[in-house]
């Protein structure tokens, strides 16, 4: 039987709560940026910016990013590069030796990663995992882009550098609505990490990001749910 993902070339790598594990401290302090963020640009109380984010991120926009710029009245960018002010994910990770021995493993495919934040960020923090960032071929955030994901941009982006087909890439990510929906929007396939819980519209569920290469064995013995 062939592997349903042996057509896969490229893999798409989302990078907070997809590299680590999701961290209930970390989005916490980045909720935290978030709001100060908004406070820095309105002056509105700490209680009238939770409500006021709250009330819009539910309503307008997934990306809390968005949500930050657009009551901000700044761009994505400015937002995204403002927040990082106020948290440092390196707090929360360390050299990951599972995930070094994963992307050895995975050495024939190109690299993207596609993430909220900003990349020089992104880099320090694959420093402290032990990856090196040069595997990537491009790192996209909405510096790149303009724009933060759901918006499928920075898909778009990616599908225009590889020129293949949709179908060759493989997006893999942790949340759902944030990276899997868009991506199998434009035809990619996807997959789920760190779930438990089988995804209703991923096409792998994984409990861990470190299974990723378990995906495109001939014979899997776990092929993930
Ligand atoms: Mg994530």
């Amino acid at each position: 039987m062939a592997n349903r993902f042996s057509q896969i070339k490229v893999l798409i790598w989302d990078f907070d709560g997809t590299f680590y594990k999701p961290n209930a401290a970390l989005w916490q302090d980045v909720r935290q940026a978030e709001y100060q963020t908004i406070m820095n640009h309105t002056g509105w109380s700490k209680k009238k910016t939770v409500i006021e984010f709250e009330d819009t991120h539910k309503h307008k926009f997934g990306s809390a990013t968005q949500v930050a710029a657009f009551l901000s009245r700044i761009s994505i960018v400015e937002a995204a590069v403002e927040m990082e002010n106020y948290f440092d994910r390196r707090k929360y990770v360390q050299r990951d030796e599972k995930l070094i021995a994963l992307f050895a493993k995975l050495k024939n495919f190109r690299h993207f990663t596609l993430a909220n934040g900003v990349i020089e960020k992104h880099k320090q923090t694959l420093a402290v995992l032990g990856i090196n960032p040069e595997i990537f071929e491009e790192m996209v955030t909405s510096e790149t882009v303009g724009v933060t994901k759901p918006n499928p941009k920075g898909f778009e982006y990616i599908l225009d550098k590889t020129k293949l087909a949709p179908s060759a890439h493989l997006m893999i990510g942790d949340r759902e609505a944030i990276d899997l929906v868009p991506a199998k929007q434009l035809g990619m396939k996807t997959c789920l990490v760190w779930s438990d819980e089988k995804s209703e519209i991923a096409d792998a569920t994984l409990s861990s990001v470190y299974e990723v290469s378990s995906l495109f064995l001939q014979n899997p013995q776990n092929p993930g749910m």
